[in-house]
């Protein structure tokens, strides 16, 4: 990627041609202040160019910032029925036009590398999630009473105006998926940073959703945090940052925001452990529930398995069983229809991966890489890495102590449930974990004793999320909740309207 001036749209590959995506500002779409774009690769070719983005500006910031200002009075007015309505609009409109959906989608995984049916998900998924804020509508209206002398007072919330919200790269619709509707259900407007790693589809998506709004209510600005992260953050009109990202990077905007004391919620990463139970039923199917835990997106997920530790009467069973379902996976371009593994999104990750089984083999650990390349050369060129399997690595490694982001899972295992909930908690993240036993009292009992915001049971990471629950970290995994109810009423602080006993009648 570099950051160039306004290139032409070229062809590229005769499936599509280059696009260029603007900013979104005030109502419509617009280019950078001083005109830059900059340029996105595909990751399964990376001399192929896929787009160009508008580099946004500090000044861009600022009027982004002002016209979701602006906004915020009539927007916040509505009722909540009013604004659920708009919403539900904006659900139906996102997937009305099949042929846009689609061709949405091959940017996304051309720009991206997931494959195709991963980035549908995200795209029907960013509907749900607006449809599932709107359903709160009711529940949003009904203010809580504290009653009874001295006072009767109504507890009552209000939106806290400008939203920034930071999306990363790896699941940039779902994750916008998990901040958008509901900042807008809460009576928020927003000003949206995509990461500069995945910002066409979002952007084009981005745009549909503003289009159907008020002008200054979702404004967009792709670009490098670089130039504008901090600007953004500290604008003194943004009054709330939601944030998704890297644990440094998230340290970084909690300070920058901490000077004109802007509340933030961070859903930052995690290390998820899976403890697979003496009693828990390994079939295919679960062996597929795991890869997909463990691999979907080329493990490039903040909630997939990281760490997998088995019961040592199951352990081999384990190997064996998961080692069997990566082999029967095809590792090429997430275009092609019968591809299971996309490449990683950029080189940076891939070396990421890549160094911490290096790691791992050089302390002399069994790595099996495994699946199937049709496609050697794209492979070579391509930021590819098979599913890889790590054997009882030493707990001091970074494969198990660091967050891969990557196609790489360590196995390890345990005598007693004792042991595998410390070696689940020595962590210094807290994000996810599953549990995989067939009983559920074990099963919940477990759970409770995981320092984690969410546990899955006989399954782990995405296609497993249940969105009406809260979700999010302790320790480095994040402060505060996206999703649920919670996600909605995060956007908005408490405000109580008080007199004395008996006086509201
Ligand atoms: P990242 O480097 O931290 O970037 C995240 C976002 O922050 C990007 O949009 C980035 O923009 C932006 N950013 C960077 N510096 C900023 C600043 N000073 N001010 C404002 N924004 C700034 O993370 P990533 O590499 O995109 O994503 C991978 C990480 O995210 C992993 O650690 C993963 O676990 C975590 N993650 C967590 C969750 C969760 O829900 N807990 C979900 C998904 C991912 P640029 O792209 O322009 O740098
Ligand atoms: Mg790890």
């Amino acid at each position: 990627m570099s950051v160039s001036h306004r290139t032409p749209p070229v062809e590229t590959d005769g499936i599509d041609k280059a696009v260029v995506t603007d900013l979104w500002i005030d109502g419509s779409a617009r280019e950078a202040s001083d005109g830059a774009t900059y340029s996105i690769h595909n990751p399964a070719r990376p001399t192929e160019l896929v787009g160009h983005a508008a580099s946004a500006t500090v000044d861009d910031v600022d009027a982004a910032v002002r016209a979701a200002h602006a906004a915020y009075r009539g927007w916040s007015a509505l009722s909540y029925a009013e604004r659920a309505e708009r919403l539900n609009r904006i659900a139906e409109a996102l997937v009305a036009d099949e042929e846009d959906v689609a061709r949405r989608s091959r940017l996304f995984c051309r720009e991206h590398g997931k494959i195709l049916k991963e980035t549908l998900l995200e795209i029907t998924r960013l509907g749900d999630r607006f449809r599932q804020s709107a359903a709160y509508a009711e529940r949003l209206a009904s203010d809580e009473r504290v009653s009874g002398p001295p006072f009767d007072t109504i507890v009552t919330r209000q939106p806290r105006g400008v939203a920034a919200l930071v999306v990363p790269w790896n699941w940039p619709l779902s994750i916008l998926g998990a901040k958008l509707p509901q900042a807008l259900m809460a009576g928020n407007t927003v000003v949206v940073k995509p990461s500069r790693n995945s910002a066409l589809a979002p952007a084009q998506t981005l745009h549909r959703i503003a289009a159907l709004l008020p002008p200054g209510v979702v404004n967009v600005l792709t670009g490098s945090a670089s130039a504008i992260g901090d600007a953004l953050i500290a604008h003194p009109l943004v009054r709330y940052v939601n944030f998704t990202g890297s644990v440094d990077v998230g340290r970084h905007v909690m300070k920058v925001a901490a000077d004109n004391l802007t509340p933030v919620t961070l859903e930052l990463g995690g290390n998820d452990a899976a403890i697979v139970c003496a009693d828990a039923k390994l079939d295919e199917a679960a062996f597929l529930r795991m890869y997909l835990g463990a691999f979907m997106s080329s493990g490039q997920v903040c909630m997939a398995l990281k760490r997998l530790y088995v019961h040592a009467s199951r352990h081999d069973e384990v190997v064996d069983g998961l080692t069997a379902t990566c082999e029967r996976m095809i590792v090429g371009d997430g275009l092609l229809e019968e591809t299971d593994m996309g490449p990683l999104n950029n080189a940076k990750q891939l070396k990421v991966v890549t160094d911490m089984i290096e790691q791992a083999r050089a302390a002399g650990c069994e790595v099996r890489e495994c699946g199937q390349v049709p496609d050697e050369a794209l492979y070579a060129d391509g930021y590819f890495q098979k599913p890889t399997l790590v054997h009882r690595p030493d707990p001091a490694l970074d494969i198990v102590r660091e967050e891969q982001f990557g196609p790489a899972l360590p196995i390890l295992s345990f005598d007693t449930e004792d042991e595998a909930v410390a070696q689940a908690n020595d962590s210094r993240f807290g994000l996810c974990s599953s549990v995989w036993t067939e009983d559920p009292e074990r099963a919940v009992a477990l759970s409770r004793r995981l320092e984690a915001g969410f546990t899955y049971l006989n399954a782990h990471g995405p296609a497993a999320q249940d969105g009406r629950a809260p979700f999010g970290g302790f320790k480095h995994s994040g402060i505060g909740r996206n999703l649920g109810y919670e996600g909605v009423i995060q956007f908005q602080g408490y405000h109580s309207i008080s007199a004395p006993s008996g006086w509201f009648g």
